[in-house]
């Protein structure tokens, strides 16, 4: 479903002290915001984070999610986690492909095609990361290797499981590095991603991942295909994150 929607990635952050001061700060500031949110912390936190939230009574307005899963359903995987146990561990969103685990992990287009698979087939929604390299950009190569990613994954989970996830448009040289594209770029790519989903286009939220922070999340938000933000550094701040998530209009227009 279309919707506004902004999503924290903790990454390796977090300890169970901080974890409990992010959520009451968090929990005194959220309120009215129109846009849906959700936080993907570490595995090892899941189950604390999502006690917490329950405890504030603001499991209604964030939602729990991890940053990846494992292909697998089950089975002889060391230090591997499935989407079932993500499941049991109250998760509705899991981001799959981040450009961190694409470069540490080589991960390939196939494997997070088919870790998104494993995550639709136990109902949750996965959040697709896709984005180019700052050589790729500089080549001119954005558009090309934007539509493989998406085209690798299409292949795998088809339009049906396409029209359930999100997708996170993410240019590597944004992510950590406090530059930003600029509404126009992320705009040209998230149109670009749109039409390249077909009659699917108007069902599915297209977010942009990159160094978004309160002071630039606006106007970001303001362009036509660009419905929400996966934010990394700026979730670790309950202020920041609750300003992004409230930089959306109630208008509905989405
Ligand atoms: C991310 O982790 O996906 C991300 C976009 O990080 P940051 O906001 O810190 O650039």
């Amino acid at each position: 479903m279309r919707q506004s929607l902004v999503i924290g990635n903790w990454k390796m952050h977090g300890s169970l002290a901080a974890n409990a001061k992010l959520v009451k700060n968090l929990a005194e500031l959220i309120d009215g915001q129109c846009a849906q949110t959700a936080l993907c912390v570490p595995f090892v936190y899941l189950s604390q984070v999502s006690e917490l939230l329950q405890q504030s009574a603001i499991a209604a307005k964030i939602a729990l999610g991890a940053q990846d899963v494992s292909l697998h359903l089950n089975g002889a995987y060391t230090g591997e986690t499935s989407a079932a146990m993500l499941v049991d561990m109250g998760c509705e969103y899991v981001i799959v492909g981040h450009s961190e685990r694409r470069e540490y992990h080589h991960e390939s287009s196939m494997l997070v095609a088919q870790k998104a698979l494993a995550v639709l087939q136990s109902k949750l929604t996965p959040v697709i990361c896709v984005g180019e390299t700052l050589e790729q950009r500089e080549s001119k190569s954005t558009l090309d290797i934007v539509g493989e990613q998406l085209s690798a994954v299409k292949n795998v989970i088809g339009s049906r499981g396409l029209a359930r996830s999100v997708i996170a448009y993410e240019p590597v040289w944004a992510i950590g590095t406090g530059l930003t594209a600029t509404p126009e770029q992320a705009q040209s790519v998230h149109r670009f991603i749109r039409e390249h989903l077909g009659n699917i286009a108007d069902d599915v939220s297209i977010i942009y991942g990159g160094s978004v922070k309160a002071e630039n999340a606006k106007i970001l938000f303001d362009q036509r295909d660009i419905d929400g933000a996966l934010v990394g550094g700026a979730s670790l701040n309950a202020q920041d994150f609750f300003t992004i998530a409230a930089s959306f209009k109630c208008d509905g227009s989405i």
